[in-house]
C-alpha cells in the first residue's frame, strides 16, 4: 500500500501565550505517526508541490472557489489565526498544495494498486469558500470530485467523529458520488445539510447505536454499488478524546469498527483509500500523563491503520 504524508507538514507552528512557537497536537499527531511508520519499516511517500503549483490548483478548483488558496497567501505583520484555526504562516500555502496533491495521488494509487493510506486528514471541515477545523483543502471532496472525473462511481464513509459539514456543502446532489457519515460533535460555524439524498448522515450517542448505525450506512452503501471507496478513519471516537467521542467507545470497539469496514471492503471488491483523521489526547492532568496519553493513541493508531495495509 502507498502512503503519502505532505513535506511541509513539519514546518506548521502554532504561537502559545508567552510567543512561544510550538506544534498543535493535529500536526505532531502526523509527525510522530510518520516517525512510528518509518521504524517499523514502511515506506512514506512525502509530496512537495515544488514545480507542481498549477496540477495542485486544478485540484482544489474542482471543489472550492476561485481563488480559495489566497487564503494562505495573504502577508500580516501581525500574528494571525485563519477560520480553521491555525496561525497565517509562509509554510501554509505550499502545505495546501501539497494536500491537494495527495488528494489525486490517493485516487490514482488506489486504482493503479488497490488501496492507499494518507497521514494527512480528510479536511471534511472545508467548505466552499472557508477552511475550518485544522483543514487546508477538502482532500476527500477533492479525491471524491477527482475520481469521478476518471468515471469512477465513488462512495465517502466518513467516520471522524465530527460533523461532516465541508463534504456535505460540497458534494450534495450528485449522482456518482454517496456521502455518508456518523458523527456526534458539531459548532454552529458549520454549514448543516439535511440527511437526503446522496447524503446519508446520522448523529449517534453511544457506541452501542454506533454498530447499528454503522451497519444500515454499509446497506446503503452496498445498494450504490460503488467503484471507489473513500474512508476518513477518525481516532476522535475514542470516548477519551479531548475533542469529540462517541460514549463507551474504546480501543477495542474502535478495533472492532476497522476491522468490520475492512471486511466490508472486501465484501464490495473495491479500491480504497484511506485518510487519518482527528485524535486529540486530553493534556489537563500534567505532562506525564499526557505522554503517556499519546503514547497510547500513537499505538492505537497504528494497530489500526495495519488493519488496511
Ligand atoms: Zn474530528
Amino acid at each position: 500500500m502507498n502512503i503519502f504524508a505532505a513535506a511541509n507538514t513539519k514546518n506548521v507552528f502554532h504561537k502559545g501565550k508567552g510567543g512561544n512557537l510550538y506544534q498543535l497536537d493535529t500536526i505532531s499527531n502526523q509527525i510522530n505517526l510518520e516517525s512510528k511508520m518509518t521504524e517499523f519499516g514502511w515506506n512514506i511517500n512525502y509530496i512537495s508541490s515544488e514545480g507542481k503549483e498549477k496540477e495542485s490548483c486544478e485540484m482544489v478548483n474542482l471543489v472550492h472557489r476561485n481563488n480559495y488558496l489566497d487564503i494562505f497567501r495573504q502577508e500580516k505583520s501581525q500574528t494571525t489565526y485563519l477560520s480553521n484555526g491555525l496561525m497565517l504562516q509562509p509554510s501554509l500555502y505550499p502545505t495546501a498544495l501539497e494536500h491537494a496533491l495527495i488528494a489525486k495521488r490517493m485516487v490514482d494509487s488506489a486504482l493503479k494498486n488497490g488501496s492507499a493510506f494518507s497521514t494527512v486528514g480528510g479536511g471534511h471541515h472545508c467548505e466552499f469558500g472557508m477552511p475550518f477545523g485544522f483543514g487546508l483543502v477538502n482532500t476527500l471532496a477533492i479525491s471524491a470530485v477527482y475520481a469521478t472525473t476518471l468515471k469512477q462511481r465513488v462512495v465517502i464513509l466518513d467516520l471522524d467523529t465530527h460533523y461532516s459539514n465541508g463534504c456535505n456543502d460540497l458534494l450534495h446532489n450528485r449522482e456518482d458520488i454517496l456521502m455518508t457519515s456518523l458523527w456526534n460533535q458539531s459548532i454552529p460555524a458549520w454549514k448543516y445539510c439535511d440527511s437526503k439524498d446522496n447524503l446519508f448522515h446520522v448523529k449517534v450517542t453511544s457506541s452501542n447505536d454506533y454498530f447499528v448505525e454503522l451497519k444500515k450506512l454499509m446497506d446503503k452503501i452496498e445498494d450504490f454499488k460503488p467503484s471507489l471507496f473513500i474512508y476518513h478513519l477518525g481516532f476522535d471516537v475514542l470516548d477519551s478524546d479531548r475533542m469529540g467521542g462517541v460514549h463507551g467507545m474504546n480501543k477495542a470497539k474502535l478495533l472492532l469498527r476497522e476491522k468490520l469496514v475492512r471486511k466490508f471492503i472486501d465484501k464490495l471488491q473495491t479500491p480504497y483509500l484511506v485518510y487519518r483523521g482527528g485524535g486529540y489526547v486530553d493534556y489537563r492532568d500534567g505532562e506525564l500523563e499526557t505522554s503517556a496519553r499519546k503514547a497510547g493513541l500513537l499505538e492505537i493508531q497504528m494497530s489500526a491503520i495495519k488493519v488496511y495495509i
